[in-house]
């Protein structure tokens, strides 16, 4: 038997919807500007480019209804609601889900200006709220998709709108790493991202999907 120095991690995980098991994350993979109106609100070209990736890691996770901290060294934590896609035996998607990608706006401004790495805007402790999984097929690929604060509608549209669809990024992923089961990908945010404050109340819904909601602590 193993002896450790200290005791490992815990392996965190989704709850499933009416199944008791839980979908134990391995890692977590997300797609930059997958929605035109988005990407033109970057300040970015549309075109359909190669999709690029980045990560955060497994425990960013937020699950169960657990509100995330307002994390710290940013005075612009954004929103992104995402279609979360979950990877399971074989590395085919085992289900979907809905996710918010926290960035920290202003450090993901000062990355790009300077060419750097995106870790400290994107994968930070308690970045990926995620709702509970849903097993099967996409209920609706064209299902809507919308993200509240407050009760105010911030972002609306559709998964239709994505430049690659979701098993394009799935595949385009799997050209870049060995896709395992546990893996999550955030599938990319549409337009209207912007500013959290501590005490927010978010909701994010894609239709068919279980909603996730949260207050931002
Ligand atoms: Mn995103």
């Amino acid at each position: 038997m193993t002896s450790y120095l200290f005791a490992p991690a815990p392996t965190p995980s989704l709850p499933i919807v009416g199944d008791a098991r839980r979908f134990p994350v391995r890692r977590i993979l997300c797609v930059g500007q997958n929605y035109a109106a988005h990407a033109r609100e970057m300040g970015n070209d549309p075109a359909r480019q190669e999709p690029f990736f980045f990560s955060k890691p497994a425990d960013a996770v937020v699950v169960d209804g657990a509100n995330p901290a307002y994390p710290s060294a940013t005075e612009n934590l954004h929103f992104e609601v995402e279609l979360v896609a979950a990877i399971g035996e074989g590395g085919a998607v085992a289900g979907w889900a809905v996710g918010v990608d926290l960035t920290r706006r202003d450090l993901q401004a000062k990355a790009k200006e300077k060419g750097r790495p995106w870790d400290a805007a994107k994968g930070f402790d308690q970045s990926a709220p995620c709702g509970a999984l849903t097993l099967g097929a996409l209920p609706d690929p064209a299902a809507a998709i919308a993200l509240t604060v407050n009760g105010e509608t911030k972002q609306s549209s559709t998964l239709a709108e994505m430049i690659w669809n979701p098993v394009e990024i799935v595949e385009k992923a799997g050209t870049l790493w060995a896709l395992q089961p546990g893996d999550l990908i955030f599938t990319g945010t549409p337009e209207g991202v912007g500013p959290l404050m501590r005490g927010d109340a978010v909701e994010a819904r894609i239709e068919g999907l279980e909603t996730l909601r949260f207050t931002v602590k």
